[in-house]
């Protein structure tokens, strides 16, 4: 196989600045890009915004108190439309005007959208439409000029992960229940296109690629799949490296860079600009599908070969049913996306080359637990916000680098 060296690879994040008192969690900030400003809506019922000083710290220029707690928001830079989901259900559609000395936030309209907790708005200008999902478990749309409800679709289960592609109007809703929903939405009504089933846990976050046509949906199974659409082969590749839950997703399209973080704290940079591979169906058998051995359930072999029945494992990249015996050894496969080590069969790992062990992703481990990350192209910065209550903006330094550290073996 042709390695692609050197492979871009990312340095640890910098950090740049740091953004404290929060009484309590950020659920969303975003890095306003052109006034090198970042705006934050928390559960601490207030919106600010923070613009940075000549010290580099970044200072509070706007600060509303809401009567309730903000849930979520969307934020369009080009025309500072800025849209914040409560836990009330509403969503107030704000304007903010004037960067420099003064900013000022304006409440335009608010909606009504929801019966409990918003829990995604998405704005989208060329409709003039605000998308929302609630824990009612409905999806809304509303026309952001007018406040009117323009269609509701009721979700399978509460959705946490919201994406629209423009150019199609499709939007792409990830629930609770594992799967993502494709809808295709008219101005007043919507209709369900098909479903993506991969993940074991919830669909905690999702992001869409549009020039690439691609989807990628992460889960509390720790894993992220990347639905390649525009591909119109149906190929989904799988991407674990991360311990813990997925929390949030973005895509750095010019770098060709997906970066993932977790409920443990830690930041993945994968390096999408390598041609990755399907992993493959586990095969079924009731006996050792390299030494033959039965299973245990196999009773008739057992009896037959006087041999006592072994466990079943499978090898992670040919798929194949093997005992413990023939598959004593582990492996990464990174094009596989499997960057911890995984149970391989003898033969796999003898193919497996120092070259194919290569990583595709680079670890970084920013201490708290992250609820929420933005990833601002034109600057380059990334934003996360933990659950220590602090907003941390960094530089993820992209270049070639390829000297990483591991984490240990996982499950198998
Ligand atoms: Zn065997
Ligand atoms: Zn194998």
């Amino acid at each position: 196989m042709a390695a692609e060296q050197p492979k871009p690879q990312t340095r640890k994040p910098v950090l740049l600045s740091k953004i404290e008192a929060f009484q309590d969690i950020v659920t969303t900030a975003v890095i306003i890009p052109k006034e090198d400003g970042v705006i934050s809506v928390s559960e601490d019922r207030t919106i600010r915004v923070w613009l940075k000083r000549d010290s580099g710290q970044y200072w509070p220029s706007v600060y509303q108190t809401m009567s309730n707690s903000c849930t979520c928001m969307s934020f369009n830079p080009e025309t500072r439309w800025l849209s914040v989901g409560m836990d009330t259900g509403g969503i107030s559609v704000m304007h903010l005007t004037q960067w420099s000395l003064c900013v000022c936030v304006c409440v335009c309209v608010v909606l009504s959208a929801h019966q409990g907790r918003v829990l995604v708005v998405l704005f989208v200008l060329e409709m003039e439409w605000v998308l929302s999902t609630g824990q009612d478990k409905n999806f809304t749309w509303h026309c952001s000029e007018s406040g009117q409800q323009l269609g509701t679709y009721r979700t399978a289960a509460c959705v946490s992960g919201l994406q629209f592609d423009v150019e199609t109007r499709h939007a792409f809703v990830g629930d609770q229940s594992g799967q993502v929903t494709i809808l295709k939405v008219e101005q007043d009504s919507c209709s369900m296109v098909t479903t993506f089933k991969g993940h074991t846990g919830n669909v905690t976050a999702l992001c869409w690629d549009p020039g690439q046509r691609v989807l990628f949906s992460g889960s509390s199974d720790n894993s992220i799949i990347m639905w390649d659409i525009g591909g119109r082969k149906g190929t989904a590749i799988e991407l674990q490296g991360h311990n813990d839950k997925v929390q949030g997703l973005c895509f750095a399209s010019h770098t060709r860079q997906l970066i993932s973080c977790s409920s443990d704290g830690s930041i993945v940079i994968w390096n999408m600009d390598v041609t990755r591979q399907e992993t493959p169906e586990w095969l079924d058998s009731d006996s050792c599908q390299k030494c033959e051995q039965p299973f245990f359930w196999n009773f008739k072999q057992m009896w037959d070969s006087k041999k006592i029945g072994l466990r079943q494992h499978h090898c992670r990249k040919c798929g194949q049913a093997v005992c413990g015996k023939c598959s004593s050894k582990r492996s990464t496969i990174p094009l596989m996306g499997f960057e911890f080590e995984v149970r391989v069969c003898d033969s796999c790992h003898e193919s497996i080359t120092e070259e194919d062990r290569a990583p595709t992703a680079s670890f970084h481990d920013s201490k708290h637990s992250i609820v929420h990350i933005h990833y601002e192209a034109t600057t380059g910065n990334l934003l996360t916000s933990g659950t220590d209550k602090v907003i941390k903006v960094r530089v993820p330094q992209f270049s070639h680098y390829s000297a990483l550290v591991l984490p240990s073996i996982r499950n198998h």
